[in-house]
């Protein structure tokens, strides 16, 4: 590992990597109960490879990792970029992606910040790590903390999907179901952490949340043919794998190894919409919504946690958002199915989603070259994609029974 810093989003400030420093102390004296995250960190490398990886698994160059610190293996990531064929004939698109994160140990995207959050916690000695979460990312923190060695604390509204919070259970972390809502449960976390002395991996406060994304765009431009995109698609909440896919794109950029950025679209499901509007009003500020309950669990913020450095990815990649219902999230979920064989959740439908919308829109041209983060797993919440998929053909056990149209 090369020399690296926590520069913050908003002034520029540098600090040195420290367990306890979570956000910019200029910028988060301006932080309002409740509202997004001020003076989100990332971390800033001196120097970077400057060759892609020719082999799977090469990312560690690109991390905020000490040379000699020994991890327990636990692969996260490196999933596959699958051409989407089928699928791409159906949308008049002969240059479409899928990026398979519905592959990672616990299923979704949200691994690749708790692997890299726990590997932190190691190399900082620390025992016990924390996080709210609307279900995925404290499903992530279980798994890995528990595959590392860790204690894992987490926060989930009592809502989440029941697949979820079982799942946490099964890989032994302490699961509290907050009687509130996710927003809720964040702020109680963060409290938690400070007054137990607990590692906070709170999204986009803990600056490592952002950089463990960032590999799988990484990943993507390793994947696609010619090292190029035209535009990536990602559901999108608190912006934080949005962000990580802009921190991605920056560190290639600063590397020379990447020209042109692909544009980033952020997809958001119908009421959850704030990064959506915090972009048409052109300020994070705006960027609340009073209540957010689509059926994209994953995506149900309040007051996206990654706002401001959202935004700024959104410009400086010259993307956008899209909203889709929750129609159309379902509609998403089977033809996903039906074309590609991945079954995902809403949110890792999404992506889909929001491409059809913006093929509508005229915001993509059929020709381009774009990829769709399917960033989790729909046997997280199976009762979500019911109500769209065929029936079953109830059948007596002889062959006569056979309905004579299949
Ligand atoms: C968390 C999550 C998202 C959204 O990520 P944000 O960083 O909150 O924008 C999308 N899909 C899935 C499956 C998730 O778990
Ligand atoms: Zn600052």
């Amino acid at each position: 590992m090369s020399h690296v810093e926590l520069s913050c989003v908003e002034c520029g400030s540098r600090y040195p990597e420290d367990p306890t420093l979570l956000v910019c102390p200029a910028c988060a004296s301006r932080q309002e109960v409740g509202g997004h995250t001020r003076g989100v960190l990332l971390v800033r490398h001196a120097e970077l490879p400057d060759y892609w990886p020719q082999a799977h698994g090469e990312w560690r160059g690109w991390l905020p990792l000490p040379d000699g610190l020994e991890l327990p293996r636990f692969p996260v990531g490196d999933t596959p970029l699958l051409h989407g064929a089928a699928l791409g004939a159906r949308l008049g698109m002969p240059h479409l992606w899928l990026k398979d994160d519905t592959r990672n140990p616990s299923g979704s995207t949200k691994d690749r910040a708790s692997w890299l959050v726990c590997a932190k916690a190691l190399q900082f000695e620390l025992e016990t790590v924390a996080t709210a979460s609307t279900g995925n990312a404290a499903t992530a923190l279980a798994c890995c903390a528990a595959a590392f060695g860790l204690q894992a604390v987490v926060f989930v509204p009592v809502t989440a999907p029941a697949a979820k919070l079982l799942h946490i259970r099964a890989c032994g972390a302490t699961l509290l179901a907050v009687e509130g809502s996710y927003d809720q449960a964040f702020e109680l976390s963060s409290a938690a952490c400070l007054a137990r002395g607990w590692y906070n991996r709170n999204t986009a406060l803990n600056p490592y949340t952002i950089e463990g994304k960032k590999t799988a765009l990484l990943e993507m431009l390793t994947q696609a043919p010619g090292h190029a995109l035209d535009a990536i698609f990602v559901g999108t909440g608190d912006g934080v794998i949005l962000g990580g896919l802009g921190k991605g794109i920056a560190d290639l950029q600063q590397a020379g190894l990447l020209g042109a950025a692909p544009r980033l679209y952020a997809v958001q499901a119908g009421s959850s919409d704030a990064l959506a509007r915090g972009w048409e009003a052109g300020e994070a500020a705006a960027a609340r919504v009073p209540r957010a309950d689509s059926v994209a669990d994953s995506l149900n913020v309040e007051a996206p946690r990654n706002a401001q450095h959202a935004l700024q990815v959104l410009a400086a990649t010259r993307g956008g958002c899209v909203r889709v219902s929750d129609e159309e999230l379902r509609s998403a979920i089977a033809l996903l199915g039906a074309a590609m064989g991945i079954f995902a959740e809403p949110a890792g439908a999404a992506a889909l989603a929001g491409l059809r919308k913006a093929l509508e829109l005229g915001l993509v041209d059929a020709h381009e070259r774009v990829a769709l983060l399917i960033t989790g797993n729909g046997l997280k919440d199976p009762a979500a994609a019911g109500s769209h998929l065929p029936d079953a053909l109830r059948v007596a056990p002889r062959l006569e029974a056979l309905p004579k149209f299949i």
